[in-house]
């Protein structure tokens, strides 16, 4: 996990920092075929970041790992290799996972490297393992705002019950995704449940996810979840959009906003298709 990570970083769009962080998730221990044994699938994740807009809308590469794995079907991640210390943010998001106390994480330790600088080499780090309970002491997590759910643990719905409102714009079948990953996001504290699709000119949709945390700020928003999805596809290039559709579901917040800034930042010249997962009405036209 720890020698793939330069692959990982290598997909980073970091237009402001140009600071390349890669991650690398392992889901949980099972079968994945007949023919194979059990083992863990990995899940790459980079940071992504947006010209013009505030920095609170940039992705960090722990939260892309944990959405790639997330779409996936993984329910929990096991370990995860990064390519620095996770920063507070990250180590609040993945805090919101059931197991996430138990969290394993591996880094490259660089307090060693300060104490030696003058005989520093590449090949010279040392890794640190450690677990998101020492990193994170006395954490402020769901619990202490009454919620009993956790990130990636929610049931799957499958969609098929929710009628289309159009199909002009994709096929049936991408509907039943797009409004399954809508019902089966994770937003218990504003129950603005939200999934985004980007449809690329070869007739493919790509699916992210909205998560929320307890402590608010630091949420994987829909459209930068699907974007970082695209990122890791040869056709993964912005030219390839067609459209970009956002289904929530009505409450006190919605992610219409932040996609749309997100939209004007990229430059793509696309108007987004919002519908409300209660009555899906297209209300952008
Ligand atoms: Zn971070």
């Amino acid at each position: 996990m720890v020698l793939i990570l330069p692959l990982a970083a290598s997909y980073a769009r970091a237009p402001v920092s140009n600071y390349l962080v890669g991650a690398v998730a392992a889901g949980q221990y099972r079968k994945h075929s007949a023919t194979t044994s059990d083992c863990a699938a990995l899940y790459f994740g980079c940071n992504y970041e947006f010209l013009g807009l505030p920095l609170n809308y940039s992705l960090h590469a722990e939260q892309a790992a944990l959405s790639n794995a997330w779409m996936h079907g993984e329910t929990q991640i096991e370990l995860m290799a990064i390519s620095a210390a996770p920063c507070g943010h990250c180590r609040q998001f993945l805090h919101e996972m059931a197991n996430g106390r138990l969290l394993s994480l591996i880094f490259p330790d660089f307090s060693e490297v300060i104490l030696t600088q003058a005989s520093y080499t590449a090949s010279s780090i040392n890794l640190k393992m450690t677990n998101l309970s020492l990193l994170l002491p006395d954490a402020f997590g769901p619990s202490d705002l009454g919620n009993n759910q956790s990130l990636m643990a929610q049931q799957f719905d499958s969609g098929e019950s929710i009628k289309p409102p159009d199909l002009s714009i994709m096929k049936r079948q991408q509907w039943v995704e797009l409004v399954s990953a809508c019902v089966s996001s994770y937003a218990p504290y504003s129950d603005n449940l939200a999934a985004c699709g980007i449809m690329l000119k070869n007739g493919q949709l790509i699916i992210g996810r909205y998560a929320e945390n307890a402590a608010y700020n630091p949420c994987l928003y829909p459209l930068p979840a699907a974007l970082s999805q695209l990122n890791w596809m040869q056709s993964g290039d912005l030219e390839n959009i067609e459209n970009i559709i956002l289904v929530e579901r009505s409450s006190k917040i919605s992610q219409r906003s932040h996609a749309q800034k997100i939209i004007e930042s990229l430059d793509l010249n696309i108007k987004l298709k919002l519908y409300q997962l209660d009555d899906f009405i297209d209300l952008l036209g």
